[in-house]
């Protein structure tokens, strides 16, 4: 090894070490440039292949099917909770919004500024469950149906895509369960993603939009976040983020050779269950909130000693962990306790490296 911790933040997090190697190699002369990839102007032929192979290998892993546009933008995650309400939400005046956590939370404050927003279930007390479909009150003349894939403060991921009324688009938050496991995107009209968990570095932001809900925005929705212009300037109405981009671009590479998207969720599903079993196995000495059925295999948070978490505990154990050198376990500020995050770059071994802690550290405290 050449890196001396193990990261298991939720963001920015830990990327594949084969990419980062590669980055140092060619960090002074890119493809024969020359010069760095930070320094190469967007316009140029050099970055132009740069940025069509990463967005051609993603549609590629995805299986992204000719009617959807693959657009980079910036902004972030919360670039895409405007830039969807401003893209669409003027189709009929008014979205759906599942709230089961934080960020689709977040995701809907910031939609309402730009029209109506339903909520599809009633206000959860905790955000540990998602309730069945069955209990949805949607709405057939909502704009789109907004939903998280992937609650990453509180560990909740959907484990179905929900089913829509008839032309009525579905929008999913992808960002932290990106690439981790296939889906078909002809069930959504947009899926986006911000990169800084399982993609890239941070500043990097992937939309895979059907065509035809492409030119629906608001008159005032600002360039920088248009669909439409982005789409017509092939994601280089400006300048773009270009190292972020072309980091991505080697992030697909490598989850092509490591038995792509199908190879990321076998990982994931071996990672998280590791960690899980330990769980559920201590007889309530680690506590995780999360119902079964929609416990994260990206975003692993859980409190020791009770279900409150016991302080002096859980410092111990964060103590021990890096002194073991596994960081960035530290749980959201709103919600506390431990939160392991197992991104795609997080291998099995470093992930057995946490589960042993773990179970030394059962034996020796419970
Ligand atoms: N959605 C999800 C699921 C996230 O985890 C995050 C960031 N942690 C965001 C949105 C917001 O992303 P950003 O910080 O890139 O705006």
């Amino acid at each position: 090894r050449t890196r001396m911790v193990i990261n298991f933040a939720a963001g920015p997090a830990k990327l594949p070490e084969e990419v980062l190697k590669e980055v140092q190699a060619n960090l002074l002369n890119c493809n024969g440039s020359g010069i760095s990839v930070m320094e190469m102007s967007h316009r140029s032929s050099n970055y132009g292949k740069i940025q069509e192979t990463a967005i051609n290998d993603l549609r590629e892993l995805l299986n992204v099917p000719s009617n959807y546009k693959i657009l980079l933008m910036q902004g972030g995650g919360t670039g895409q909770f405007a830039a969807v309400a401003l893209n669409l939400i003027g189709i009929t005046g008014s979205a759906d919004y599942v709230i089961t956590g934080s960020w689709s939370s977040k995701a809907a404050k910031e939609a309402a500024q730009y029209g109506k927003v339903n909520a599809v279930i009633p206000k959860l007390a905790k955000y540990t469950t998602v309730p069945r479909q069955s209990t949805w009150q949607l709405d057939p003349k909502a704009s789109y149906v907004y939903y998280c894939d992937n609650e990453t403060v509180e560990g909740v991921e959907f484990d179905f895509i929900p089913e829509v009324p008839e032309g009525v688009p579905l929008v999913a938050d992808m960002s932290s369960n990106f690439l981790s496991r296939p889906f078909d995107v002809s069930k959504f009209g947009v899926i986006f993603a911000g990169a800084q968990k399982n993609i890239g570095p941070a500043g990097t932001t992937v939309i895979i939009v059907r065509e035809d809900l492409i030119g629906k925005h608001l008159k005032t929705t600002p360039s920088i976040l248009n669909f439409e212009l982005m789409d017509k300037n092939s994601s280089l109405l400006n300048t773009p983020p270009t190292f972020g981009i072309y980091v991505m671009g080697l992030v697909f590479k490598w989850i092509k050779t490591n038995g792509g998207i199908a190879g990321m969720e076998k990982q994931s599903a071996a990672k998280s269950k590791l960690i899980y079993d330990i769980i559920d196995q201590s007889e309530g000495f680690f506590y995780c909130p999360v119902d079964t059925n929609v416990r994260s295999r990206m975003n692993v948070p859980f409190r020791i000693g009770s279900a409150a978490g016991d302080d002096a505990l859980e410092k111990e154990f964060l103590a021990k962990a890096e002194a073991e050198g596994m960081i960035q376990l530290k749980g959201h500020r709103s919600v506390g306790g431990i939160r392991a995050s197992l991104y795609n770059a997080v291998t099995l071994a470093e992930t057995q490296k946490l589960a042993n802690l773990m179970l030394a550290f059962y034996k020796n405290n419970k």
